[in-house]
């Protein structure tokens, strides 16, 4: 069709009016034909009457077509600038909460070329909303993975915001750790401890890839699942340059929607930087903390820990014990059967004397054959018979090698304030030193109290 200007509606009005003059130009025609008589229809008068007719139609038709296309045109139009002037003037996550669907979309009241063009905005309208409430809830995920450093804690806090974004009821994050499957965190599972040991996370972890298992209504998954029996369950391994890093589970009360498995697409690649950052930093921390022979604290660490024990204690008028023990003629050992086995022979003092204490205790790699354990909450009589079990172990003990038997005798000082009045850490640690002297001195494998 000919283009007479640059605005639709011009055209339109411009072929309106000329189909209207053309209607009056043959309208006195077929008047005629229809028998009317030629004095009355080939007047001028009549052609011009006939012809202001057709321009008056053509007229109308065009106020009307304005206002009933041009109007909700018009309302597509001024939506689309709102929407771009959000897009340029606000951040997603505000275009997410301002951007209602009464606010941002159109009614659809037609089922024509209109009917289809707003419901195409329409469309248009919600795939960015939801490719903005996708790209927001990346971020708050990076967020979140990124304020978290300790690698429980970031399990701890990751599980739950993954939850709801995948609409899981329940799930657990299983971190590799020594050749195991160790579980960081759960939520409304029971026996996550055995997860580790089921073939479905052992083919997970081994193909390094998705599973996702449906499971018939009267399954109930190998009793590990008591709380609540789901209808699916996907196993994501958490992969950091081919390295299986974690195991997540997420169970499902419904067939998971394809928007979950899109979901676990974009947080999962996330999640691994995480992971790998949290095991380098634990990692750091450890090394930073322990001793590497025996993984006991090391002394830096550990007489930090003991200011911070000391302190507590003082605060809490509550008492606190130090022991400090020896290997006894520990280089005959060294000198017999070489420096190796001296070491095997450290770190199996270490474990005895871990063994031998309570959960809060703290066990330290004092100087080369030296430990020292601090006790709060041990008065001088309990530190001593701490002291003296722990001396008791090691003498009852025999440590193998090949088939050396070697036996071993350790001497210890100890001490514990109040009962030593010591005001400070390192005052305590003195005294402690000063009875170890004296059990040297006193003739080796006994522990001694000044
Ligand atoms: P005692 O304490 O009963 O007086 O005799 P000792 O033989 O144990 O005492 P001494 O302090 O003379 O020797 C301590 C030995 O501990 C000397 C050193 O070679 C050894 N030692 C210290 N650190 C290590 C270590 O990390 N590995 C091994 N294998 N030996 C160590
Ligand atoms: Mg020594
Ligand atoms: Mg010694």
């Amino acid at each position: 069709m000919v283009r007479f200007s640059r605005r639709i509606f011009t055209d339109l009005a411009i072929y309106m009016m000329g189909f209207g003059f053309a209607i009056g130009v043959v309208f006195p025609f077929f008047m005629m034909l229809l028998g009317m008589p030629t004095s009355y229809t080939m007047q001028p008068w009549f052609f011009l009457v006939c012809i202001i007719a057709g321009l008056i139609v053509g007229a109308v038709n065009i106020l009307l077509a304005k206002s009933v296309v041009g109007s909700r045109l018009h309302l597509i139009a001024d939506k689309m600038k709102r929407i771009s002037g959000y897009i340029s003037s606000k951040t997603h996550e505000e275009i997410i909460a301002t951007c209602s669907p009464q606010e941002c979309m159109v009614k659809k009241d037609s089922d024509d070329e209109l009917g289809e063009c707003a419901e195409s905005y329409n469309q248009l309208i919600s795939d960015l909303y939801a490719s903005f409430q996708r790209e927001t809830m990346v971020k708050s995920f990076s967020k979140l993975l990124s304020s978290r450093l300790e690698l429980e804690d970031l399990a701890e806090s990751m599980l739950p915001v993954m939850l709801e974004y995948t609409g899981a009821e329940a799930g657990a994050l299983l971190i590799e750790e020594n050749d195991e499957l160790r579980p960081a965190a759960s939520f409304r599972l029971d026996g996550v401890e055995t997860l580790k040991d089921k073939d479905f996370i052992k083919r997970a972890a081994q193909g390094k890839k998705r599973i996702t298992i449906e499971l018939p209504e009267n399954i109930a998954v190998e009793g590990v699942l008591l709380t609540f029996r789901p209808a699916s369950i996907i196993l994501e391994p958490v992969v950091y340059h081919d390295v299986v890093l974690a195991i997540m589970l997420l169970a499902f009360v419904r067939k998971p929607s394809e928007e979950a498995q899109h979901t676990l697409d974009l947080l999962s690649p996330n999640l691994s930087v995480a992971i790998r950052n949290s095991l380098s930093y634990d990692q750091l921390q450890r090394l930073a903390a322990n001793d590497s022979l025996t993984g006991l604290f090391n002394r830096r660490f550990g007489m930090a820990r003991l200011q911070e024990e000391f302190g507590r204690a003082v605060r809490n008028s509550a008492p606190i014990g130090v022991c400090i023990f020896d290997l006894d003629h520990f280089k005959l050992v060294n000198d017999t059967y070489g420096h190796q086995v001296g070491d095997k022979v450290l770190v199996f003092l270490s474990k005895i004397i871990r063994s031998a204490l309570r959960e809060g205790d703290i066990a330290m790699r004092y100087g080369g054959e030296e430990f020292m354990t601090i006790l709060p909450g041990a008065s001088m009589i309990d530190t001593y018979q701490i002291a003296e079990r722990i001396r008791h172990m090691v003498e009852e003990s025999e440590f193998q090698y090949g088939s050396q038997r070697i036996r071993l005798t350790i001497s210890g000082g100890a001490t514990s304030w109040p009962d030593f009045d010591a005001t400070s850490a390192e005052i305590l640690v003195k005294r402690a030193d000063e009875s170890l002297y004296a059990a040297k001195e006193g003739g080796r494998n006994r522990v001694a109290i000044l």
